[in-house]
């Protein structure tokens, strides 16, 4: 049976004392979800996130990494450096990564088989924009994204890979894909892993949606067959809006 995943997505918010605040606010809440619970601090904090909830039931995970093992990269994060704290699953292809630092399928590409190869776990992210969607072509776009980062893999690196469908047009606008468009391209999302991959593949694979998820809408998008958690920004920097949506699992 796939997981059910929510994992929070800080993005560039809180420092040191905001990020220690908020994992104490975290650890007080209370859940009998069946999700698996995870949190993507920056940089700077990560290694002390780890330390503070390494006993606890949430995850600590890496916001993004470079592909390179290590070297003249100035200002970037390798695969080895986030294993080495603990950091065993990294979110990559954010779509404010594409958007702001130019990361391409082909990138991502070779950033997944880094990780990959070191035993980290992939939250691939990837959507079309309004641009996209009202045009009809958000399926192919879609399509495109996960088929130029990912079918170069073997089936069984889908163990190690949950997918992440966010709407661009849903992220941070408080505008969110409606429980049926989010089921709709999430059985898509299925049918092209399954089109390529077989069946058993697709069906073990964690799709996640992202894009303005709350309390108020996650039972309800979460409910849907294909959707198998969210990614949650905002909602995410509050421990209580954070934890009403872990339990509507
Ligand atoms: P949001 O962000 O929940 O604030 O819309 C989602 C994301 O970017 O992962």
């Amino acid at each position: 049976m796939r997981k059910n995943i929510v994992a929070g997505n800080w993005k560039m918010n809180n420092d040191l004392a905001q990020t220690e605040a908020l994992i104490t606010a975290l650890k007080n809440q209370t859940t009998s979800s069946n999700a698996e619970v995870m949190v993507a601090p920056t940089f700077t904090n990560l290694f002390q996130a780890y330390q503070a909830l390494k006993t606890s039931n949430i995850e600590v995970i890496a916001q993004n990494m470079h592909f390179a093992e290590n070297g003249a990269y100035t200002g970037e994060i390798s695969a080895s450096m986030l294993k080495s704290i603990g950091v065993n699953t990294v979110i990559l292809g954010h779509s404010e990564r594409r958007e702001y630092f130019n990361e391409t399928d082909e990138l991502l590409a070779k950033k997944t088989d880094a990780a990959l190869a070191k035993g980290i776990r992939v939250i691939f992210c990837f959507g079309e924009e309004l641009a996209d969607r009202k045009s009809g072509n958000e399926e192919t776009i879609v399509g495109n994204q996960i088929k130029n980062a990912l079918f170069h893999l073997e089936a069984a690196a889908f163990q190690n890979i949950v997918l992440a469908y966010e709407p661009v047009w849903a992220i941070g606008t408080g505008e969110t894909a409606s429980p049926e468009q989010a089921q709709d391209m999430h059985a898509f999302i299925r049918k092209t892993l399954a089109d390529k991959y077989g069946n058993d593949v697709a069906d073990e694979v964690s799709i996640l949606y992202g894009g303005s998820v709350k309390p108020a809408n996650a039972e309800e998008i979460f409910s849907k067959p294909d959707v198998d958690g969210g990614l949650i920004g905002g909602a995410a920097l509050n421990a209580e809006d954070f934890f009403a949506i872990v339990n509507a699992f």
